[in-house]
């Protein structure tokens, strides 16, 4: 249910394990998405096993090396992807959303565009289908295993009760799309000032997404005029905003939020929750694809041993995804704090800018290739944030 990066790659997995799929969602694409755009190293190998690196790579995306981050007086630090290894990428969520769907669609997965998703059918306690929007009213399609991977707003998570809003972590994004960005690198972008951050991922030599996330309260200013907002609030970013006075917005832009979502579980009988349907933090630290990916490798294997053993129980799922991910989530926790604390990021970014092993290696976690548990020892954070 839900055909983003989450979904199409359960689909894939699930039909390389010599499944049937049905792969539903209710846009049809090519279709948006609000998103950084800028995608970590670690998706290829998990592109790879899906079968779609090769298409992926047919959109030539924008090679990204490395992160550059700005702290709020001005001080900056780099860190490069290591060596020998393929960069991230940036790339327009139009397109490679699209690509993935068509890999599924080429691996034998029954893709049905344009179709919304109602509600579950569950009997005794386990989740047995969907209920579409047909033609006719609601449908029933009956499933021995339900993927709920149909984003924030996730129908199958929220009937099961298992997905809500965070309580109290309450931030916006907006995003615009702009031509004649001046000093794009092959490098992602994050600019942190008091209050938020603007994202800056290069989509081509002049072509930038730029995207930056507030708090609530901010947002209320917005009013009705969007693309007014979006302009005025660029302002707070003075490194950002210099270099686009000969840029231009490409396409209107759009908002998005509230950004923090909260999943009790991972897994009911009979239905697995992937991608940002099992919950979300915050993109500053822009994993959402690879992690969407990479759940949905861990759901498929453990689906695929309940099939075929005849279990609608998927708890080893919830076990799995939260070893693969509690570290990372923790140290984005600890991030959030040091951005919201202008002092603090600027001290870490002067000390970041004179120790570029310790960028490399925070970019790398970032990255999803350095394991984030060698960030949560006492000696990184020690190393990190003294003066
Ligand atoms: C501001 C912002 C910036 C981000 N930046 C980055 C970044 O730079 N890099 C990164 O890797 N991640 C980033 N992310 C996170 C990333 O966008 C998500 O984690 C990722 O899109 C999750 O994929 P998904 O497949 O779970 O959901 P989605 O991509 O949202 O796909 C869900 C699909 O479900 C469909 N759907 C929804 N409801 C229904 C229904 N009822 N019936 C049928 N279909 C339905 C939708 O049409 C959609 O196609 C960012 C997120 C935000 C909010």
């Amino acid at each position: 249910m839900g055909a983003g990066p989450a979904g199409t790659a359960a689909a894939v997995f699930l039909r390389q394990a010599g499944h049937d799929v049905v792969l539903v969602d209710e846009a049809r694409f090519p279709r948006d998405k609000v998103c950084g755009e800028g995608v970590s190293p670690e998706a290829w190998p998990l592109l790879a096993r899906m079968g779609a690196d090769g298409a992926v790579r047919a959109l030539r995306p924008r090679p990204l090396r490395g992160m550059k981050l700005t702290a709020p007086d001005g001080t900056a630090f780099v860190g490069e992807y290591p060596g020998p290894r393929e960069p991230g990428f940036a790339v327009r969520r139009w397109c490679l959303d699209r690509a993935l769907l068509e890999c599924a669609r080429g691996a034998g997965v029954d893709v049905r565009e344009g179709v919304r998703a109602l509600d579950i059918v569950a009997t005794g306690g386990v989740v047995r289908g969907v209920v579409l929007e047909g033609f006719d009213g609601p449908q029933r399609l009956e499933a021995r295993l339900v993927v709920a991977a149909d984003g924030r707003r996730s129908v199958v998570a929220r009937k099961l009760g298992l997905l809500r809003e965070h309580r109290t972590l309450r931030k916006f994004a907006v995003r615009g799309y702009w031509k004649g960005v001046g000093g794009l690198t092959d490098h992602g972008e994050m600019h942190v000032t008091r209050g938020g951050y603007c994202g800056i991922a290069p989509l081509g030599d002049d072509e930038a997404n730029v995207t930056f996330v507030l708090d609530q309260a901010d947002m209320r200013r917005a009013g009705g005029d969007l693309e007014d907002f979006y302009l005025r609030t660029l302002e707070r970013w003075p490194r950002v905003a210099e270099r686009l006075p000969r840029a231009g917005l490409t396409s209107r832009p759009r908002a998005i939020g509230p950004l923090a979502l909260e999943a009790r579980r991972v897994s009911a009988p009979g239905a697995v929750l992937v991608g940002d349907a099992a919950g979300f933090y915050d993109p500053f630290t822009g994993e959402g694809v690879t992690l969407a990916l990479r759940g949905a490798e861990l759901a498929a294997g453990v689906a695929h041993r309940a099939l075929t053993g005849g279990s609608t129980d998927l708890r080893l799922y919830d076990r799995l995804r939260d070893e693969a991910t509690r570290d990372k989530f923790r140290l984005n926790r600890l991030l959030q704090r040091v951005v919201a604390w202008p002092a603090l990021a600027n001290a870490v970014a002067g000390r970041l800018s004179r120790r570029p092993d310790l960028a490399d290696r925070l970019v790398g976690i970032a990255g999803d290739f350095v394991p984030a548990r060698t960030a949560m020892g006492a000696g990184f954070l020690y190393e990190m944030l003294k003066g």
